[in-house]
């Protein structure tokens, strides 16, 4: 499905470089407040930590890249939003309420699609370890692709596929030697990546599709992800052209097969603090159209269904958290520390790989600085910091922070550690706020716990200080 049947956004948006949600803004109480909602009410309504959801920065996100893409790409096009960054029932309903369609890695993610109504003919699944059982449960619901990603792989699905006398609609994921860092990228002959078929490998794998798997896999197109929280455009100019190489000698070797999609996964960045200087969008996807139709058209190749899959870029910054402020610890001469009721559990980000995050004090939104303050978490980890060096205006217990940014990979990655309970989701449009995940309470943290019925009931033992 392509973007047409949706009418072009009003304006372009560039919610990815900007901290805030898009209809963030404080009121004449100095509180921070999302669409209509007070947030200092919302985390009294709601209790903390809390994420909330912007439906307006993720709406206007996906209308950017919809609409630059039926604008510039003269083929047609498909956004997949990579479920991975953050996936509920109510988000996948989001997403389809948009036009997109979804990029699912695990049985659970598709699970969830379908639990959701989801179209399935615009889900895809991506992975590189997938099991008999997720494969079945692709085929059988007749989802879009499967994104296969390895040899090994791709036998399986064969097997799966003549099982079940159905033909898959396969991509491959190839590892194209590009390595994207934040600020700079890499070419390298061989990319040492868990992810991909090896360029070299796609010989054999070839002379498999049109031989021995010929009845089973139905290859459309080939897919690459390069990296994350990806800072310029030049890595996605050596992709497509190494990509349509491989589609050019693929024809030119293969009784003329010609693949008619082409999936250039995600990986554009968004800003989390005034440091990071994310792409335009717009501007970028516009870029990635033309050199893709410039480059087809020089190989006299005809143009594909052109697909992105961003994760990050659509929903980081449409997410905040909100947190109570509890007690606080100054070390003379180092720093001081006030904690908040969360942590590496909602957000385990700055603990896994040193992200940095911006955040203020939602009920004292408009106030001026008076300390510099590092933000500790409540898990039993010295590890568990959120921010350093947040720079706030006087604080007391029972304060709002609010950490912005925390749409994309915070409840995906949210843990029980310390049995502590997950928080809650809301969505905010306009003047509603919608719960999308209810909070979890001690109850769902011990659910599944199974006590060994040898152990209910132990013999006493006896006591030997009483004999
Ligand atoms: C994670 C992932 C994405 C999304 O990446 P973002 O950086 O969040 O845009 C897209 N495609 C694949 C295959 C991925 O693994």
């Amino acid at each position: 499905m392509s973007g047409l049947n949706h009418p072009p956004s009003k304006s372009v948006s560039t919610a990815n470089q900007s901290i805030q949600p898009q209809s963030y803004h404080v009121n004449s109480l100095g509180h921070a407040c999302i669409g209509d909602m007070d947030l200092t009410e919302l985390a009294r309504t709601y209790g903390t930590p809390l994420y909330v959801l912007d439906a307006e920065t993720f709406r206007s996100m996906a209308q950017t890249y919809t609409s630059a893409l039926t604008e510039h790409y003269p083929e047609s096009s498909l956004v997949l939003y990579a479920a991975k960054a953050q996936m509920n029932m109510g988000i996948c309903k989001l997403a389809e309420s948009e036009g997109l369609g979804l990029d699912v890695v695990s049985g659970g993610e598709l699970y969830t699609a379908i639990q959701a109504g989801f179209p399935l003919e615009n889900v895809f699944f991506n992975g590189n370890n997938k099991s008999i059982d997720e494969i079945e449960l692709a085929l059988h619901h007749e989802i879009g692709r499967i994104t296969v990603d390895n040899p090994d792989e791709l036998a399986l699905v064969h097997k799966v596929a003549q099982k079940k006398g159905v033909k898959a609609q396969v991509l491959l994921r190839v590892s194209p030697g590009i390595e994207c860092h934040t600020h700079d990228y890499i070419k390298t002959g061989q990319l040492d990546s868990k992810f991909g078929f090896n360029l070299s490998d796609l010989g054999p794998v070839m002379e498999r599709i049109t031989g021995e798997y010929k009845e089973t896999i139905e290859l459309k197109g080939l897919h690459a992800h390069i990296g994350s929280q990806i800072f310029e455009v030049r890595p996605f100019d050596d992709l497509i052209e190494t990509l349509l190489n491989i589609y050019y000698n693929i024809r030119e070797n293969y009784n003329g097969l010609t693949l008619t999609d082409i999936n250039l996964g995600g990986g554009l960045g968004v800003a989390y603090t005034s440091n990071d200087d994310p792409m335009n969008v717009e501007k970028t996807i516009a870029h990635i159209a033309e050199r893709l139709v410039a480059y087809a058209n020089n190989l006299k190749y005809p143009l594909p269904r052109l697909m992105m899959e961003p994760g990050r870029s659509m929903i980081a910054n449409a997410g905040v958290t909100l947190y109570t402020l509890g007690s606080s610890k100054s070390v003379p001469g180092i720093r001081k520390y006030v904690a908040v009721d969360g942590g590496m559990g909602d957000n385990i980000r700055p603990a896994l790989y040193q992200a940095d995050y911006s955040a203020i004090v939602a009920n004292k939104a408009n106030r001026p600085f008076d300390e510099t303050v590092t933000i500790a978490g409540k898990y039993c980890e010295s590890g568990d910091i959120l921010i350093k060096n947040l720079e706030l205006p006087a604080v007391e217990p029972g304060d709002f922070l609010l950490v912005f940014g925390t749409g994309a990979y915070n409840y995906s990655m949210a843990s029980n550690y310390n049995r502590v309970p997950r928080p809650a989701v809301v969505l905010i449009e306009e003047s509603e706020a919608h719960l999308l995940v209810r909070r979890e309470n001690y109850e769902h943290v011990a659910a599944l716990d199974v006590i060994p019925s040898y152990l209910l009931n132990p013999e006493p033992k006896a006591d030997p200080a009483v004999q």
